[in-house]
């Protein structure tokens, strides 16, 4: 399969290209050449097919030209080995828990997946040269990459994180791993961990030298794995979805979850429609509705991993769907703010029984919001709410005790070396192997 540049589809490149270099040159984003459909008879059956034969049809679709069955068999295995329900929280909305991996949130896939792949591609490789990747994080990325990552042959993980502006549970998860995983405290913000990341990228013989690559939505092997549990959902709920419209309603940071769900129903899926459920960093709603796109810088909310001003992933959404009149046929947009968010947590508690994280209760809201009736909706559930101890607890008055692995993370033992804000700075540290 050839990937071309959403800036400049003239311009391809293999996926071992595309997975190395992160980025297209241009700064568009890879995206594949082609979007196989899946065959009818998949659907039909697809009940009755275990997860991991699942994904790997999908994966086979997505990647089969390219790896081996045998070795594409063996990265699914790896990527689907924690399970990912569908509960039933509300009248005809359910969420999709894709919480229960390591960090307990749904990066894990995706960064377990690209792990594989690349341990994969170095193998082939031969040449007995590391990969390094490296990541700029405000929490949730740095601890999927690092535990999706670590003890894997062949590569070398350097995470950028500003010192005193990630929580304690979050920093734990990348700074007690060691191994092949190196945590770098900046003295500053995330937005220069994410310049030093950028000049590390654009500086073409540092990023020769070491293989230098990034572990975020905007590469292929970290996005395009996340399909998988759309079609995981499907199997689950077919039956309930009979006659029924289905609405698969997205809480949205870089837009990478909901790219992943328009590439599923561009293969076949039978979603019928999105919602895309933003907290109070809402570009993307203000554009579904008036057209004008206009990124701008992020402000903090109690739902984190999703203060994105300028979501990376759009570029590819505007790809697959052509412009503003494709997207809004497909996306409904919806926005909610702090309190908002920790309202629907208390009532959805006390109505529901369910526990929802401020992310996932965003993409509540907009279910209960818009749900049409003949429409049956799921909710990406996307985080552990005790990853958000203090915004659930403040939200409902009651306290709740740490997912024993967090407990089991802030256990550890800290290991992280500070560094002043500067690509120099992080060079003459050697972490680059
Ligand atoms: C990363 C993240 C999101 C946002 O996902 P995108 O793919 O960036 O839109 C939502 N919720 C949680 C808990 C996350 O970690």
């Amino acid at each position: 399969m050839k990937y071309y540049s959403t800036r400049s589809p003239q311009c391809t490149v293999t996926l071992d290209e595309a997975v190395i270099l992160g980025l297209a040159p241009d700064g568009g984003l890879f995206m594949p050449e082609e979007i196989k459909k899946l065959p009818k008879d998949f659907f039909d059956h697809i009940e009755d097919f275990t997860p991991r034969e699942i994904a790997f049809s999908v994966a086979d679709a997505l990647f089969g030209e390219d790896i081996p069955q045998s070795d594409l068999r063996r990265i699914v295995e790896e990527t689907v080995a924690f399970p990912c329900p569908v509960v039933e929280v509300n009248k005809d909305i359910y969420a999709l828990e894709l919480f229960h991996g390591p960090t307990l949130a749904f990066k894990d896939f995706g960064a377990r997946f690209m792990s594989r792949l690349l341990r994969y591609l170095i193998e082939k490789r031969g040449d007995g040269k590391n990969v390094n990747v490296l990541v700029a994080t405000s929490g949730d990325t740095g601890s999927a990459v690092a535990n999706g990552f670590v003890g894997v042959n062949g590569i070398n993980v350097v995470i950028l994180y500003p010192k005193d502006k990630v929580s304690k549970a979050q920093e734990a998860q990348f700074t007690t791993l060691g191994e092949n995983i190196t945590a770098l405290e900046v003295e500053g913000t995330f937005d220069d961990c994410q310049r030093i990341v950028k000049e590390a990228f654009n500086n073409k013989q540092l990023k020769e030298e070491f293989f230098l690559t990034s572990a975020n939505s905007i590469n292929v092997a970290r996005l395009f794995p996340q399909t998988f549990y759309y079609f995981l959902a499907y199997a689950q709920l077919k039956e309930k979805l009979a006659g029924m419209n289905w609405v698969v309603c997205v809480p949205s940071g870089n837009f990478g979850n909901l790219t992943a769900g328009v590439v599923a129903r561009e293969m076949g899926l039978p979603i019928s429609r999105f919602i895309a459920a933003n907290n109070a960093n809402n570009v993307v709603y203000e554009y579904l509705n008036s057209g004008v796109y206009s990124p701008r810088s992020s402000v903090e909310t109690v739902a984190n991993a999703m203060d994105v001003g300028n979501p990376s992933n759009f570029e590819r959404l505007i790809d697959i769907l052509k412009d503003h009149e494709g997207m809004k046929n497909l996306i409904t947009g919806y926005w909610f703010s702090d309190s908002q968010i920790k309202k629907a947590i208390n009532e959805c508690l006390e109505q529901t029984c369910y526990l929802l994280d401020p992310h996932g209760a965003c993409g509540y809201l907009a279910l209960e919001a818009d749900l049409k009736p003949g429409e049956t909706g799921t909710f990406l559930e996307t985080a552990h709410p005790t990853k958000f101890k203090e915004t659930i607890e403040e939200a409902t008055g009651k306290t709740f005790e740490l997912h024993p692995r967090l407990k089991e993370f802030l256990k550890g033992t800290k290991n992280t070396l500070q560094i002043q804000p500067s690509l120099d700075a992080l060079i003459s540290l050697g972490v680059l192997k």
